[in-house]
């Protein structure tokens, strides 16, 4: 059974338990300061030690994806560990991050590029995998001349290239710029940009463990995931599934973003309460606690929760499962009572419209279809019944498409009935006395 969450215990994160620079200020990011801070220490006996020392690891940390899925890294990893028919194995990097209000792989390029570089070569070796693409979304401009300058670095050091880090294992690590599109963030959209094609998402199976880049067994994995690989294989796996809870163990990096007085990025233990996780590091909602409306709290494929759900919301998978949400990618977008909460999400609803790339009838006709509605919510100019049409019609995209985008269309759209629908009918009325009552004057 799981112990229940209290606030007692969970105080800030120990500066020994922090993976990641970025809380406190902007170290040196080059291999001098990383090296300093313990990046690359022992990695070659971790390579030594092989595929079976780093699953097991892994699988112990009880590390699951940090991209939003929350799939069980080793278990995923393993999945590479089957013969490949002499086809070359591959990791791949999905450093695509487009969702809205997320910003942590972001943090983790531009301030400690060699966690990732070294982690590419740890998550690689588990895999088998010959070489690393790192796919960086094209806006990261800064972050990708980081990364670049990072590779450079290990490889002039022979950390990786041939015989990596004098571990007798050849492994090479490339990176490549994406072009705009959020669809590319879905691990067979990206691999078809990768190739060179459109990122239109790929039916599955087959999955990429059988049949990914270039026709050969592939893994995606998020940048945060891969970036603590070395830090569990130097602690160990127990040390990692100490933090947080059962099934929701580690630290986490946080965005917290919107309303709030100091908006960060920030890592702290998982299971931490949304309430704490806001006050002790955001300064708290704007203009006070009983201030705040609602809260995105995994992105913006994640649905909302109002403030009454928010007081006993936990930041983990399970803990927002509970609430009929979920962690996603970690970032929370803070309203606060001055939100037009329809037109916020209406402008998300613009956003996948824009975004989705079009294969699949329900994404392509029924998020546009939900934009129309939407849109006329915000003034109120519907009827009361179209409530339940948008919902009915949110279900019919949710599940029914080749990748995530319409669910993480119908999601917020969900969200938004199932806690402001008093909000959506008081707007649908007002604006029909009004009218009544232009018509009567007229
Ligand atoms: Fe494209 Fe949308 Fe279908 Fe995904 S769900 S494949 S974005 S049309």
């Amino acid at each position: 059974t799981e112990a229940p969450v209290t606030k007692a215990k969970y105080g800030p994160l120990a500066d020994e338990d922090r993976i990641f620079t970025n809380l406190y200020g902007r170290h040196d990011w080059r291999l001098k300061g990383a090296l300093k801070r313990g990046d690359w220490y022992k990695t070659k006996e971790i390579i030594e030690k092989g595929p079976d020392f780093i699953l097991n690891e892994v699988k112990t940390s009880g590390l699951r994806g940090r991209g939003g899925a929350g799939f069980p890294s080793g278990m995923k990893w393993s999945f590479m560990n089957k013969p490949s028919d002499g086809r070359p194995k591959y990791l791949v990097v999905n450093a695509d991050e487009g969702e809205p209000g997320t910003c942590k792989d972001r943090e983790i390029m531009r301030h400690d590029p060699h966690k990732l570089v070294e982690g590419c070569l740890v998550a690689g070796r588990a895999m088998g995998a010959r070489a690393a693409y790192i796919y960086i979304r094209g806006e990261f401009y800064n972050e990708a001349s980081n990364m670049q300058v990072a590779i450079a670095e290990a490889y002039q050091a022979g950390l990786i290239g041939k015989n990596a880090c004098g571990s007798g294992y050849d492994f090479d690590v490339i990176m490549h710029r994406g072009a705009g599109a959020y669809i590319c963030g879905e691990e067979t959209a990206l691999i078809e940009s990768l190739e060179g094609k459109q990122g239109k998402p790929r039916l599955k199976p087959p999955f990429p463990a059988d049949i990914g880049v270039f026709g050969c067994p592939t893994t995606v994995a998020n940048v945060e995931t891969v970036s603590v690989a070395p830090s569990i294989c130097r602690r160990g796996g127990k040390w990692f599934v100490g933090l947080g809870r059962p099934r929701n163990s580690g630290t986490k990096l946080f965005n917290i973003s919107g309303h709030v007085n100091t908006p960060c990025t920030v890592e702290e233990e998982m299971s931490i309460p949304l309430r704490e996780l806001i006050e002790r590091h955001a300064g708290g909602v704007r203009g006070g606690w009983d201030n705040l409306l609602a809260v995105i709290p995994g992105g913006s494929s994640t649905p909302l929760i109002p403030q009454s759900v928010c007081n006993e919301a936990i930041m983990d998978f399970d803990g927002l499962v509970a609430v009929q949400t979920s962690l996603g990618t970690a970032a929370l977008i803070v309203m606060d009572k001055s939100t037009d909460i329809v037109k916020a999400i209406t402008r998300l609803i613009m956003f996948y419209k824009h975004e989705s790339c079009g294969q699949c009838t329900p994404c392509r006709e029924g998020i546009s279809w939900m934009n129309k509605i939407m849109t006329r919510f915000v003034t109120g100019n519907a009827q009361p019944s179209e409530i339940d049409m948008l919902w009915e019609l949110s279900k019919q995209i949710e599940g029914h498409t080749i990748c995530a985008l319409g669910d993480g269309a119908a999601w917020p759209v969900q969200g938004l009935i199932r806690h402001f629908r008093p909000e959506l009918e008081e707007r649908m009325r007002v604006f029909h006395q009004k009218d009544k009552k232009a018509a009567a004057s007229n």
